[in-house]
C-alpha cells in the first residue's frame, strides 16, 4: 500500500509493513476532517504531558503545515506546566504554543499527538469530545479514543504518521517542519539506533535532511547539551544503581532512582534526569532497566527498558501506564523502593517466551 500519488513531498511514501495501521478511510476521513475545516476554524494541537521530542516535534511540526495551508486560528498545547524543555527551546513552531490553562475551549478541530490513552491528556481530554478528533500515534497500547485513528504500531515514531498525514493533504516540507519532525524521529529511534529503524525510517530521514537541516547542530542542541550540575547530579545517581541478577527469570534488572532533593541540590529542572535510562540500561547483566523520578510526595515517573526477554509495556499496563515493547513506563507510588519491588513483581509474568508462536520478534 502507498499513500496516494501525487504527495506533495515526491515519491510515495512506502507504508511499513506489518499491517494494524490506518486504513485508506482512516486517512480519508482525517484529510476530510482537515479540508472541512470552516473558514476562520480554530484548531487545537494536543500532544502527552512531559513531551518528549516525538510529542513536541510531531505536533509542531503538525502545526506548522497547517499554518502552510493557511489555517490561521492554531493552537498547540500539552497537559502540566507550560515550560518547556531546554533542549526543545530552538524548535521551530514554538509560538503556537498556548498554556493548557489558557487553550481555546471549543476548537473545530483537534488533533492529538504521541498520547497511548486519555490519561496522558489531563484536563485536555475534555476537548476531543467538542470537536472531530483525530489522533496521530504509534503506540500498540493506544486505547483508540478520540474520533479518527492514524495509530500505527508499526512506525518508528507519531511524526512518522504525521508526515505521511501532511503528504496526503499536499503540504510540502520545508526546513522548519523538517526540523521538528527530524527532532521527532531521532529521539524516538534512540538517534537511528533501534530495531525500528527500517529501511523506511532512513528514507524518511532522508527526506527531512534534503531540506537543509543540520543533524549535528540539532543533536547537539537536543541530547548532547547539559548544564554542568547535571553532570555531577548523574555521578551520584548512576553510583546509587542497583543489580538484581535474579529478577524476570534470571534475565536480570538494574534500576536507580533520583529525588526532588537531588534535583533540588544540583539547582537541575527534571528534563535532565530523561537521558539517564540510556546510561542505565547499558549494564550487561540485566535484561530490564528502570529510572525511578520523583515528581511529587510519594509519587515516581518511571521509565522501563528491555533489551527483549520482557515486554515492559506489559508490565507499565498491569501498573497503570503503557509504552512499547521495548520501552515503557508509569506513575508509581509509594517509595522508590517499593516502585521497584512492584516492578519486579510483574516481570515474571512479562517474559516473552520466544517459542511462543504470534510473539513479536526481538
Ligand atoms: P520514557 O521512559 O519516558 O521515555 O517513556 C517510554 C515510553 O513509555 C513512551 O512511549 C511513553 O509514551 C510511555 N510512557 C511513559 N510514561 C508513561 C505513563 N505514565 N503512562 C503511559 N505511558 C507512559
Ligand atoms: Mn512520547
Ligand atoms: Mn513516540
Amino acid at each position: 500500500m502507498t499513500d496516494a500519488p501525487g504527495g506533495a513531498n515526491g515519491a510515495a511514501l512506502a507504508e511499513p509493513p506489518g499491517g494494524g495501521g490506518p486504513t485508506e478511510d482512516d486517512w480519508a476521513a482525517a484529510v476530510a476532517a482537515v479540508r472541512s475545516l470552516p473558514a476562520g476554524g480554530r484548531v487545537l494541537l494536543i500532544c502527552h504531558v512531559n513531551p518528549d521530542g516525538d510529542a513536541l516535534g510531531s505536533m509542531l511540526g503538525f502545526g506548522l503545515g497547517l499554518r502552510r495551508l493557511g489555517v490561521r486560528r492554531l493552537e498547540a498545547t500539552f497537559p502540566g506546566p507550560p515550560e518547556v524543555p531546554e533542549p526543545f527551546r530552538a524548535l521551530p513552531g514554538l509560538d503556537l504554543l498556548v498554556p493548557a490553562t489558557r487553550a481555546v475551549a471549543d476548537p473545530d478541530l483537534v488533533l492529538c499527538f504521541d498520547a497511548a490513552s486519555e490519561s496522558r491528556l489531563g484536563g485536555l481530554v475534555d476537548r476531543l469530545d467538542r470537536a472531530p478528533a483525530i489522533v496521530l500515534d504509534h503506540h500498540a497500547s493506544n486505547t483508540r479514543f478520540g474520533g479518527i485513528h492514524l495509530v500505527d504500531p508499526a512506525a518508528a515514531a507519531t511524526s512518522v504518521v504525521a508526515e505521511r498525514l501532511l503528504a496526503r493533504l499536499g503540504v510540502p516540507l520545508d526546513r522548519e517542519i523538517a526540523e521538528c519532525l527530524y527532532v521527532a524521529l531521532a529521539t524516538d529511534t534512540g538517534s537511528f539506533r533501534f530495531d525500528m529503524t527500517t529501511p523506511a525510517v532512513h528514507e524518511m530521514a532522508a527526506r527531512l535532511l534534503a531540506t537543509g537541516i543540520r543533524p549535528g547542530e540539532i543533536s547537539r542542541r537536543i541530547f548532547d547539551t547539559r548544564p554542568f550540575g547535571a553532570i555531577r547530579l548523574y555521578g551520584e545517581v548512576l553510583s546509587r544503581a542497583t543489580l538484581d541478577p535474579a529478577a524476570a527469570g534470571g534475565r536480570g534488572m538494574v534500576w536507580t532512582y533520583a529525588t526532588q532533593d537531588d534535583l533540588a541540590r544540583h539547582g537541575q529542572r527534571p528534563y535532565v534526569l530523561e537521558p539517564l535510562i540510556d546510561s542505565v540500561r547499558c549494564a550487561a547483566e540485566a535484561d530490564v532497566s528502570c529510572v525511578v523520578k520523583q515528581t511529587g510526595a510519594g509519587e515516581w515517573a518511571v521509565s522501563m527498558r528491555s533489551k527483549g526477554a520482557v515486554d515492559v509495556s506489559r508490565v507499565a499496563v498491569a501498573l497503570g501506564g503503557g509504552g512499547h515493547r521495548l520501552a515503557a513506563g508509569f506513575t508509581g507510588r509509594g517509595t522508590a523502593q517499593e516502585v521497584a519491588a512492584a516492578i519486579r513483581d510483574e516481570l515474571d509474568a512479562a517474559l516473552i517466551d520466544p517459542e511462543l508462536p504470534g510473539q513479536p520478534g526481538a
